[in-house]
Formats: structure tokens, C-alpha cells, sequence
């Protein structure tokens, strides 16, 4: 896979059906996978978060997030052909584990768009197990969230806290919990519920 870098920023060339066709190799390995949304906003801001750059970094998929890193790509080397908003994957995601009846794990917005967000999934894909969720205004521990989801050790964890928070509260705990595909969602549990 190769990586641009925007506004010192590294950005994966990668379109949604590259994503979707090497996930059930990602599954079956061992590494973990976390697909992280590269913005214009988090282009411009990231690097006054080192904990944030250094997910960034790390991470195993900083995916194109919006027509704005094609154009910036344009600028340069053109090798972004292709935006992958992180909505489109998440529901790409939710098909994919609703064929495999996988579980997830829900963290993140406000505990009415979570409530109603839980019984959209569960309309929808009705295979898909949803092991939990937390809201993002819960009074609950950091460390108590890690357990709560180490508990029922989902497939996937969708995190819904926004730009910087949701990437800094991957940085802390990514690595401590127990599940193996996480994705940062922004204001995605609002889209969906509507
Ligand atoms: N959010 C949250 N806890 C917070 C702040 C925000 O759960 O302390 C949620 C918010 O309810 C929304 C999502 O994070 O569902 C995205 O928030 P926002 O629109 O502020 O971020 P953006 O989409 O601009 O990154």
C-alpha cells in the first residue's frame, strides 16, 4: 500500500473496495486493525496532538476522508484518485459483519443517538451481534469503558467522540482492548440514527 503525505500528514492510497477485499485477511492474522479518517480538519490540526500524530502514524489504515484529499493529492503527486468517507465504510463494515455474524462494540455520542443508533443496527443487519455500547457523555471510567469492552471481546469497536477526542482515546487504550478492527466514526452514530 502506498502512503502520500499531506500536509505532513500520511494518507494511504486505498479506495473502499481495496479496504473490503483484504479484510478477511486482516481477520484471520493477527495484527489489529484500525482504519483511521484523514480529513481536511484533521490534516490541519493533528499536529498539535503528538499522541494523535503518533496513532496516525502507527495506525494500519489512514483512509482518504472527503473530496478535500483528493484535490490536495491532486496538488502533488495525484496518487489519491478516490475519497473513502468514513461513513461509507462503516457501512460497508456493518455488511460485512452482518454476512460473518460478527459482534461490535458502540462507544460515543450523546445516550439517545446511541439508543437509537443500537436499534437501527439491530433493524438492519439483523446478524450482527451488538455486544455493547457506551455513550460518549457517560460518567464511566476510561479504564471501566476498556473493561466493559474487554468483557465481550467484539470484532469491531466503532468510536463516535469527534476530532481530537475519539483519536486520543484510541492512542491511550487501542492497544489494551480486546476486539480486532476499530474505526474512529466522528458524528456517524447521528447519521445513522437519523
Ligand atoms: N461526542 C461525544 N462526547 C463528547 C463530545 C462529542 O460522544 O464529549 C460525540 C457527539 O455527540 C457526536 C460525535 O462525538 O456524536 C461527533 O461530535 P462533533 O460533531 O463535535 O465532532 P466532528 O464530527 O466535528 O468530529
Amino acid at each position: 500500500m502506498k502512503t502520500e503525505y499531506i500536509l505532513g500528514i500520511p494518507v494511504d492510497v486505498i479506495t473502499l473496495s481495496d479496504i473490503m477485499a483484504e479484510l478477511p485477511k486482516r481477520l484471520a492474522g493477527q495484527e489489529k486493525t484500525l482504519y483511521l479518517s484523514i480529513n481536511p480538519q484533521i490534516a490541519l490540526h493533528a499536529s498539535n496532538y503528538p499522541e494523535v500524530m503518533s496513532l496516525i502514524e502507527t495506525a494500519s489504515h489512514r483512509i482518504p476522508d472527503g473530496i478535500g484529499m483528493v484535490k490536495a493529492s491532486q496538488q502533488q503527486c495525484g496518487a489519491i484518485k478516490e475519497r473513502v468517507t468514513g461513513i461509507e465504510l462503516m457501512y460497508q463494515l456493518l455488511e460485512y459483519a452482518d454476512e460473518k455474524s460478527d459482534s461490535l462494540f458502540l462507544y460515543g455520542a450523546k445516550p439517545e443517538v446511541i439508543a437509537d443508533t443500537v436499534k437501527v443496527i439491530g433493524n438492519d443487519y439483523p446478524n450482527i451481534k451488538i455486544a455493547g455500547w457506551i455513550d460518549g457523555y457517560t460518567d464511566l471510567s476510561e479504564e471501566e469503558i476498556v473493561e466493559s469492552i474487554n468483557q465481550v471481546k467484539p470484532t469491531f469497536v466503532f468510536v463516535a467522540l469527534g476530532f481530537p477526542r475519539q483519536e486520543q482515546w484510541l492512542a491511550r487504550h487501542y492497544q489494551a482492548i480486546e476486539a480486532r478492527v476499530f474505526q474512529d466514526v466522528g458524528g456517524s452514530f447521528d447519521v445513522i440514527s437519523g
